[in-house]
């Protein structure tokens, strides 16, 4: 089968996970668009079927992380419900900041329950002020004794209200720009602590996204992130490793999108024959059919490099091409399918314009696409070319 380097046990996984998706969450997904109400019973289906244990490791309660599997997952689910694919991605999200800078002493106390998913989990780095320019944020952190006291707010959080634990990003030093940023987790059941507007969106309309505010919230010393001005970092590890998640929620959706436009357009006829023969028609699926396979390509490498322990510059680069590519992807392709259903891809009675809505916060959050572009053209930049043109005239 083309890109599908996933070993005999993962394909198992993936089969079925691709049949809880199908049989279980397929038939939910318009219903959740529809409430905007967060799917806590999606949450219990992963929680009875171990899906959470695909991110973690075994001395965690997981089964073995692999990078590539999250992400096959991730896609497996967002063909059928984009917003069910973020809980999992979020989760990933929310956990990779105790995975990557934890001590051995955190992980035992916070990992087993996000492995199980007990406990939902998220991240929380944006502020009114500050979302792409992420170092100009304000909220701070103040040592006091054992205890760090935060003050301060976030907004558009991803499962605000809903996450046991948040992974917050706050100013210790606010003269050492981003160098006096650092990382705390923080329980949704500390003093301080407070959940505000969940806002109405666009799409993925099942998942909240919200205001949460620090009021002198007191936290244990314990739960600081590596070191005191480790922070902005952290953030940054973090995301080279989630962005590629977002890309497989991309191409879940454009996937999801295309495989229901080819269907769409064997049955429906028009001039006497299935609107899938008309010439123009053909060459829209065949250019859907090949974007999403080389996205896939570019989605599954980056997930392989991972796992074989990419870092740095290379991670960095391949990270933002996956998650710019697969989200580009899933917005032009869903396009496209709405267009091939005509009239029909309009209503909500069909899934591809709910699919459309979806796909477009691919292309913002976790880095806007512009900001990929700029992250990508930085590292090519330092990159030594000149041996390549060598004898180039
Ligand atoms: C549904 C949703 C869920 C989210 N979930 C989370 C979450 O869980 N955790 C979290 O921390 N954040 C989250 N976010 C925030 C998201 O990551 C930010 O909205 C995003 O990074 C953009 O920041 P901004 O909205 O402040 O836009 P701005 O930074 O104000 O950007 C506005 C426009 O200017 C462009 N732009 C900005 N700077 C440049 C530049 N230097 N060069 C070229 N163009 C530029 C941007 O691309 C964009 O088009 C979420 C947002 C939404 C809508």
């Amino acid at each position: 089968m083309p890109n599908d380097p996933l070993t005999a046990e993962q394909r198992e996984i993936r089969d079925l996970v691709r049949e809880l998706a199908r049989e279980r969450i397929a038939p939910r997904a318009a219903e959740i668009d529809k409430s905007a109400e967060f799917p806590w019973d999606v949450v219990e289906l992963y929680r009875e079927n171990e899906i959470f244990g695909i991110l973690f490791d075994e001395e965690y309660g997981g089964i073995g992380a692999s990078a590539l599997m999250t992400l096959v997952v991730i896609e497996e689910v967002s063909k059928v419900c984009a917003t069910s694919g973020l809980i999992i991605a979020v989760q990933e999200l929310g956990s990779l900041g105790l995975k990557l800078a934890g001590t051995d002493e955190q992980k035992q106390r916070y990992l087993p329950r996000l492995a199980s998913g007990e406990w939902l989990t998220a991240y929380a780095l944006t502020e009114p002020g500050s979302g792409s320019d992420s170092a100009a944020m304000r909220t701070t952190a103040r040592r006091d004794d054992g205890e760090y006291v935060l003050d301060g707010g976030k907004r558009f959080i991803t499962n605000a209200g809903v996450a046991d634990l948040y992974t917050v990003f706050a100013k210790t030093d606010s003269d050492a720009g981003p160098n006096g940023t650092s990382a705390f987790v923080v329980e949704a059941t500390s003093p301080g602590f407070e959940v505000g507007r969940i806002e109405p969106k666009m799409g993925i309309k099942g998942s909240t996204t919200g205001e949460i505010f620090f009021n002198d919230c007191r936290v244990p010393a314990a739960n600081l992130l590596g070191d005191e001005g480790d922070g902005f970092k952290i953030a940054m590890r973090i995301l080279d490793r989630s962005r590629p998640g977002i890309g497989a929620q991309g191409l879940g959706l454009a996937q999801g999108a295309t495989d229901y436009a080819l269907e769409y357009a064997k049955s429906r006829e028009t001039m006497g024959k299935p609107i899938g023969e008309h010439q123009l028609i053909a060459g829209m699926l065949a250019d859907m059919e090949t974007k999403c396979e080389a996205a896939r390509g570019l989605l599954y490498k980056c997930g392989q490099l991972i796992d074989e322990g990419a870092e740095g510059a290379e991670l960095t680069k391949i990270s933002a091409m996956a998650k710019l590519y697969c989200s580009d992807v899933a917005m032009d392709v869903t396009t496209d399918a709405v267009q091939i259903l005509g009239g029909y891809g309009y209503i909500q009675e069909y899934p591809v314009e709910r699919m459309m809505r979806d796909a477009k916060i691919t292309q913002i959050y976790e880095g806007t696409n512009q900001i990929q572009r700029l992250v990508i053209a930085r590292e090519m930049l330092k990159e030594n070319r000149a041996f390549l043109l060598a004898g180039v005239g």
